[in-house]
């Protein structure tokens, strides 16, 4: 990851700033990263996922994952990748965490709906109650195709559509959250104000509902962390977040109260650390060997990539 360096040197380091140590919580999220495989190949994806990639989780690390969810009583499944849905697992873990009532979340890019072999997942979900969280980077089509690739906004739009026509956006139990992300290498305006434009567009242009939008700052790892390297943005951006920084988010990172595990069971912070390879803390790295007591209290590793989280209102 040639990018770290300038990464690093950009600005102070985080730690620095931040001035103490950040001490996880009871967990309570568990996060898997089950597959690098997607149907895209986004400029900003932040672990590298593409159709060429082929990593997916095997049958017993999800199982173990299952056993986990249930014994250590997280209360969420959050299920993300790559496009989750391409995994081999994807529907045993939905399956097995409906079964024992817990609140699951899929991320999704949506386009993936309208390939074969998945066009029947919209009713999968809603029958499983499960909460899609779904990126659309912007709410107009030649931002978003500059993004994610020609023809993802029409396709986005239209499973958007298929959705609310099932409830999704419109029934309490069916949350759709709808995910946007700069285009470049700007902080994102307020969340707020960006809701009420994305709900004022999609319903009059498409009829499209859903709950909440999340405004999320591109991380600056991954295919964007070196596009900023190669084009002499990082300490520019760098500068902008951490000059941004709000100690009040600091109490609220996602990291705190979840776990983050990669198709092949290894454990991090959170799905950033995932994807720089930075492993939790202490002697247990998978989730074979750790226990609950092992992640309570451990010190959460940072480094620059976390101004991400903390600049503004926070982001994560
Ligand atoms: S950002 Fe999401 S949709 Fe885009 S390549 Fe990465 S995993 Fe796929
Ligand atoms: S990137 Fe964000 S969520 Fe991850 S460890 Fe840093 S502050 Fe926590």
């Amino acid at each position: 990851m040639p990018y770290l360096k300038s990464l690093q040197e950009a600005v102070q380091p985080f730690t620095k700033t931040v001035g103490r140590d950040i001490l996880a919580k009871n967990p309570k999220t568990l996060q898997l990263n089950i597959t690098r495989k997607c149907n895209l190949a986004c400029k900003h994806c932040h672990v590298a996922c593409s159709p060429a990639r082929s990593e997916d989780m095997e049958m017993r690390t999800a199982e173990r994952a299952m056993q986990i969810l249930k014994e250590w009583d997280f209360t969420t499944l959050d299920i993300t990748g790559g496009a989750p849905e391409m995994s081999g697992v994807y529907r045993y873990l939905i399956d097995t965490a409906a079964s024992m009532d817990k609140k699951i979340m899929s991320r999704s890019n949506l386009t993936i709906f309208n390939e074969d072999g998945y066009r029947d997942l919209p009713e999968f979900l809603k029958e499983r109650k499960v909460e899609i969280v779904a990126s659309l980077p912007f709410y107009e089509e030649v931002k978003t195709d500059k993004v994610r690739g020609i023809g993802v906004f029409h396709d986005s739009i239209e499973v958007l559509q298929r959705l609310c026509a099932l409830g999704y956006g419109r029934d309490e139990e069916l949350q759709l959250n709808l995910v946007y992300n700069p285009s470049g290498a700007m902080i994102p305006a307020g969340q707020d104000e960006l809701e009420a434009i994305y709900r004022t567009k999609l319903k009059d242009e498409y009829d499209i509902d859903f709950n909440n939008l999340f405004s999320m700052t591109n991380s600056p790892i991954g295919r964007f962390g070196e596009w900023l390297d190669r084009s002499g943005n990082m300490d520019r951006y760098l500068t902008r977040l951490c000059d941004a920084f709000n100690p009040a988010t600091v109490d609220e990172l996602m990291c705190l109260d979840t776990l983050s595990v990669d198709y092949d069971g290894s454990v991090y912070d959170c799905d950033f650390n995932l994807a720089l390879g930075m492993s939790i803390a202490g002697p247990h790295k998978t989730i074979f060997d750790i226990e609950k007591e092992d992640l309570i209290g451990r010190k959460i590793r940072t480094m620059n990539h976390c101004y991400t989280c903390t600049a503004g209102s926070g982001s994560s």
